[in-house]
């Protein structure tokens, strides 16, 4: 995961290599008149108690008691909200050799519906604070408020939303697991498909081996007051229309200072695999600074805690998802 590169050329080159030549678009004038969409209001303080909730089972580490507590306690909740819930267990091979009790948690809203729209985010925390100042914590597991909580707690809103008022398209929340058991940095060759296991698994394996969606939304890191989402280069390579579709969305919203749209750095995240193995487009909205390629100071420390969660931040990604969702026809 969350390995920047901010050349983007190679990608760049690619992207043009494949674009054909494009259609010229008919549009049929019609008389009809559109009803407008009443999109609800997402409560950025119910999202900030769902990241809180998650980190008060402690860190969420494979093969511990608190992630198998956060586990159902998100299935739970998922299924309160009138989810179909399945969830996918497997054991994962780490890079360390360790095989990790690992479940990915898969939320179908309206599963009888074909045209479906997919939002995901990682559940589990960090095992090591590899990025600490302090080297005595860098064996340490991290809390990861905004590093995983963070994501969940929107996608937790917005399935409450989702028993309440149902969109035109079904939705699957996927809550992946495994995906920051990547590399510790002490290594000193970092595997980059050590990363992302259980979006991997999923990826390859889907719950339904027929399932498709017209595309995907990967939140992650999407939590600090002073986050920046940037056009990340592999959404821009696989989804560019969908980045330009949820970052107008934001603009709509007046979430410009904060859904910049401007070109950021590639970020391996979970969104590669869907992409790569399962031809669903996906975005990845993380923030991350354009300047030194980090996630911010408290990224893989002691500090992700909820002093890094702010109500505000929740409240506009959820909100700009919501608008993009609900208008989904
Ligand atoms: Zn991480």
């Amino acid at each position: 995961m969350k390995r920047l590169f901010l050349a983007v050329m190679a990608f760049a080159v690619v992207l043009l290599a494949s674009c054909n030549g494009g259609t010229a678009k008919q549009t049929t004038k019609s008389n009809t008149v559109e009803a407008s969409v009443i999109v609800p209001i997402f409560n950025g303080d119910s999202a900030y108690n769902f990241v809180d909730k998650q980190v008060s089972f402690g860190p969420r580490v494979p093969n511990t008691a608190a992630h198998r507590a956060c586990a159902s306690w998100l299935a739970d909740k998922l299924r309160s909200y009138g989810a179909e819930v399945v969830v996918q267990e497997a054991k994962l091979t780490a890079y360390t050799g360790e095989q990790l009790d690992a479940r990915n948690i898969i939320a179908q809203f309206q599963p009888e519906k074909k045209r479906r729209v997919l939002l995901c985010a990682h559940w589990d925390s960090r095992p090591w604070a590899d990025a600490d100042p302090d080297p005595s914590n860098h064996r340490k597991p991290i809390l990861g408020a905004n590093d995983g909580g963070s994501g969940v707690g929107v996608l937790i809103e917005i399935a409450r939303h989702l028993s309440m008022v149902p969109t035109n398209v079904g939705v699957d929340i996927i809550l992946f697991d495994a995906e920051d058991y990547g590399t510790h940095a002490a290594e000193t060759s970092t595997m980059e498909n050590s990363w992302a296991l259980g979006s991997q698994l999923w990826s390859r394996l889907p719950h339904n081996p027929n399932y498709n969606a017209r595309y995907g939304i990967l939140l992650d890191i999407v939590g600090a007051p002073d986050a920046r989402f940037y056009r990340e280069g592999i959404s821009e390579h696989f989804a560019s229309n969908i980045v330009d579709k949820v970052w107008k969305r934001a603009a709509e919203l007046g979430y410009s200072d904060t859904f910049v749209n401007e070109e950021g750095g590639i970020v391996t995240d979970d969104h590669l695999y869907v992409n790569q193995f399962l031809g669903i487009p996906c975005i990845d909205i993380i923030s991350h600074s354009k300047e030194d390629g980090g996630f911010g100071v408290y990224w893989h420390t002691m500090k992700d805690n909820m002093e890094w969660i702010s109500a505000q931040t929740l409240k506009k990604v959820g909100q700009t998802v919501m608008t993009v969702i609900y208008n989904e026809k």
